[in-house]
Formats: C-alpha cells, sequence, structure tokens
C-alpha cells in the first residue's frame, strides 16, 4: 500500500486544472492507499492574504474537495496551518538546502518577475515548504499536474541529501504522479499556456453553466484553417486539450477530422466543449452548494483530519529529531 499525498493552495475556488492535474488521480487513488489531502493556506501566504479572506478561503477549498469526491472517509484530509510539525520539518530541511538551487527554480523566477515588490524568503524557500509537506508523511506518490514536476525533482533531492548527510535509509524519495502517464497541463482559455488562480483565466467547478459556456464563448479563435492537415496554432491546441479531457473519443475525432479538412466551425466546437464541460462540473457544483452551508460538518471533517495528520507528521518528526541528534536531558 502506498502513502500518496497531495495538495492545493488556498488561493481561490479550484479549476479544471487542479480537478485534472490533480484531485482526479487523488479520487481514483484513495481506496487502494493511505491517502493525505491537504489544503495548502501556508503556501498561500507569499501572497500576503487579507487575514479576513484567509479562512474563507480556506473553506472554499475544503468545500471543493469534498465536493469533488475526497472521502474523508477514506482519506486524511487536513488544513496544513493544523499540523505544525510540517513548519519544524521546513526549518530542518532549509539547513541542508541552498540558495543557488532555490533562486534557478521555474517556478520562482517566474512569481520574482510577476511580484517584484514582494520577492520575499517564503516564496524561495516555497519548494522546502512542499519538500516537508510530503516528507511529513513519507509519501510514495504525489498526484500532480506538470507545472509541479520540478518541485517533486527537488523533493527527492533533498531526501536523498537528508538521507546522506546521517548516513539513513530514512526519507523515500517520492515521485510525481498520473497513473503511469505523462503529467498534464491544462491550458488556460486566453490562449496561455497554464489555466491557474493566479492567472484568472480559470473555469471554476463552481462556475455556473451560463458562466462556463461564457467563458468558452470568449475563448480565443482565428478564421479557421486553410490547408488541411495544419498544424494548430497554441490558442486552437488549448481547447483540444481541453476537449481530451472532458469529451468522449468520438466528439474528439469529429473535431479532428473537422479541423484537418479544413471545415472547422469553433461555434460549433465551444458549443460542444461547454457542454461537456458543463457535465463534468454540474454534479460537483451542486454538491457544492449543499456543502456550503454545513459548518458542523466541515468542522467535524477539519477536526479528525487534522488529528489523524499530525498522528503521522509527529512520528516523523519524533524520528527526524533523534536523527539529527537532538536529546532530552
Ligand atoms: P496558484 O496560482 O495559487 O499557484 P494554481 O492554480 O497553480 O494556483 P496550485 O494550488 O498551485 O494551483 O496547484 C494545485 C494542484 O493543481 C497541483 O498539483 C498542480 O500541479 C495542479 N494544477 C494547477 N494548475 C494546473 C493546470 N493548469 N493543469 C494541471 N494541473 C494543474
Ligand atoms: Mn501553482
Amino acid at each position: 500500500m502506498d502513502i500518496v499525498l497531495s495538495g492545493i493552495r488556498s488561493t481561490g475556488n479550484l479549476h479544471l486544472g487542479n480537478y485534472y492535474g490533480a484531485l482526479q488521480n487523488f479520487i481514483k487513488m484513495q481506496e487502494e492507499n493511505k491517502c493525505f489531502f491537504f489544503i495548502a493556506d501556508l503556501h498561500s501566504l507569499t501572497t500576503h492574504p487579507d487575514p479576513a479572506m484567509l479562512h474563507e478561503n480556506v473553506k472554499n477549498v475544503l468545500v471543493n474537495y469534498l465536493a469533488a469526491g475526497i472521502d474523508p472517509e477514506k482519506s486524511v484530509i487536513y488544513v496544513q496551518s493544523d499540523v505544525p510539525e510540517i513548519s519544524e520539518l521546513y526549518l530542518y530541511l532549509n539547513m541542508h538546502v541552498y540558495m543557488g538551487e532555490l533562486a534557478k527554480t521555474v517556478s520562482f523566477k517566474e512569481k520574482a518577475r510577476k511580484q517584484p515588490e514582494n520577492v520575499n524568503a517564503g516564496l524561495l524557500t516555497y519548494p522546502t515548504l512542499m519538500a516537508a509537506d510530503i516528507m511529513i508523511h513519507n509519501a510514495d506518490k504525489v498526484p500532480v499536474g506538470k507545472d509541479q514536476e520540478q518541485h517533486l525533482e527537488m523533493t527527492r533531492r533533498f531526501a536523498r541529501r537528508f538521507n546522506n548527510f546521517y548516513n539513513v535509509e530514512y526519507f523515500k524519495e517520492p515521485v510525481a504522479y498520473n497513473f503511469g502517464q505523462e503529467l498534464i497541463k491544462i491550458p488556460g482559455l486566453d490562449g496561455s499556456g497554464k489555466m491557474g488562480k493566479s492567472e484568472g483565466n480559470c473555469i471554476y467547478l463552481a462556475d455556473s453553466p451560463k458562466e462556463i459556456e461564457k467563458k468558452v464563448k470568449r475563448a480565443l479563435t482565428d478564421s479557421g484553417p486553410t490547408e488541411p492537415n495544419s498544424v494548430k496554432p497554441d490558442y486552437i491546441e488549448n481547447l483540444f486539450t481541453i476537449m481530451r479531457v472532458v469529451s468522449t473519443d468520438e466528439v474528439i475525432a469529429h473535431y479532428e477530422e473537422k479541423w484537418n479538412a479544413c471545415e472547422m466551425r469553433y461555434g460549433d466546437m465551444k458549443k460542444q466543449l461547454a457542454t461537456d464541460i458543463i457535465a463534468v462540473t454540474s454534479p460537483i457544483r451542486e454538491r457544492i452548494i449543499v456543502l456550503e452551508n454545513d459548518t458542523e460538518y466541515l468542522r467535524k471533517v477539519a477536526r479528525e483530519g487534522a488529528e489523524q495528520a499530525r498522528e503521522s507528521a509527529s512520528k516523523t518528526i519524533r524520528d527526524v529529531r533523534e536523527i539529527m541528534g537532538f536529546k532530552g536531558f
């Protein structure tokens, strides 16, 4: 039985990228494995959230998780800041993580470019915190999207380095996981690379059918190909990429044919795409609306999740302290 861990930053509602990159894989794994899913509120601090909004966002993400099918009877669901052992491990790991390797992380360079007024040390050490998230439960598999590949590589390196330095075989080297297939990246509908909370180009699981139709309709297109079998520009390929996760094989083949024959009618394709997205999100949205008002249940889930997560985390911290040489008097 593998230990599986995944998490999502509480910086907004969940979108199709989170769903197909992380959540859906995770949900499929919860029957057979020991699964941990957490709400990354400490990670959200890098962008200085308004204290009045912090809890609201954590609640939203919890509601989204449960509505999407994470089952607290099978998996451990918890809020990152409820487990202080993670912060402790982050501190220890940081002593074996180097400025140079952090500074050249792709995500750090991107964020530093986007928020030049706030290039804080938390942003720099984000990969250490992510490694602590994973290593605190000694996870084997981490369902994530393609954007997290480099961070997982760093986690493996930190785990190996710890083991080598202290001459132990303690931490496992976790792998980014998507059922043996390639990691996926869901693009935005604005012609940009990635759908992301901080990109403002998301289709949210909580969006109404009307909103989804509107967003899909606005997606960037052109007047269609003029040469048979031509290569698709990125913004068109993006529509097909989303179609590949939400639509049936027949539908996808149909539009591939239309493209190749230069008979593309984007209006039809968008209508179909919106319908297929709505079929995925609607049942989730309905559950979100119910769960949102069930404070009692949410409290119970968060409390029990924190207890179980801390049980696993405190064991790791005890071991790590011993390995590092901490001793009581
Ligand atoms: P933020 O902009 O706050 O970083 P995000 O939209 O990138 O938010 P995260 O919370 O960083 O979302 O990521 C949570 C999980 O969702 C990760 O496993 C990540 O790989 C996955 N994920 C996020 N965006 C995508 C995407 N566009 N395609 C596939 N997976 C994604
Ligand atoms: Mn992200």
